[in-house]
């Protein structure tokens, strides 16, 4: 089915469930997650706030992996595909506990902290809300504006670590571009 006829009610659903995945992820790995290291602070500091590298929380998971969200089989009954798989991804950012599938490198870590900015800037609800809306209009999860941005810094980050920005005044300035 064409994603962009998902009824209103649906996608609003799709949201909640969402926002409910995110939140039971963030605290089923919250406890066995641990502070950025200090060589990790080092290097992202010139673009973080302190805040943000304060309160973010990194586990990496070894034998196992991030399980899909549970309305997953349901929405595949209900013919929505491409749905993200992210049990296949580096890494996923659950608000402020990153959960990655191999151990960090440097663009990794900086990609998932753009998250966590993002999800500080918008709160959780917003996010979700973003997250699903993206997906539907994009009809991919590459097509996410949350993530194309996210990649787009990263890129920025990897071709000239040299030159710092601010990833707080980005995000502001992109949500007033982009929104939802
Ligand atoms: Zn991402």
């Amino acid at each position: 089915m064409d994603l962009k006829n998902l009824p209103p009610a649906m996608v609003s659903q799709l949201v909640t469930m969402v926002e409910d995945y995110i939140d039971n992820s963030r605290k089923k790995y919250a406890s066995q997650a641990v502070p950025l290291t200090d060589a990790q602070r080092n290097v992202m500091q010139p673009f973080f706030p302190a805040a943000v590298l304060d309160s973010a929380r990194l586990c990496v998971l070894r034998g196992t992996r991030v399980s899909n969200p549970s309305m997953y089989p349901m929405a595949k009954m209900m013919g929505i595909r491409n749905l993200p798989d992210f049990s296949e991804m580096a890494a996923i950012t659950f608000v402020d506990v990153i959960v990655s599938h191999q151990e960090f490198t440097d663009a990794l870590l900086f990609h998932e902290l753009v998250h966590v900015v993002q999800y500080a800037q918008l709160g959780l609800k917003e996010f979700a809300a973003r997250f699903v809306n993206g997906f539907v209009q994009g009809g991919s999860f590459e097509e996410i504006p949350l993530e194309k941005f996210a990649s787009a810094l990263e890129a920025r980050f990897s071709q000239n670590r040299g030159e710092p920005f601010s990833v707080d005044d980005e995000v502001r300035q992109w949500r007033e571009v982009e929104k939802s």
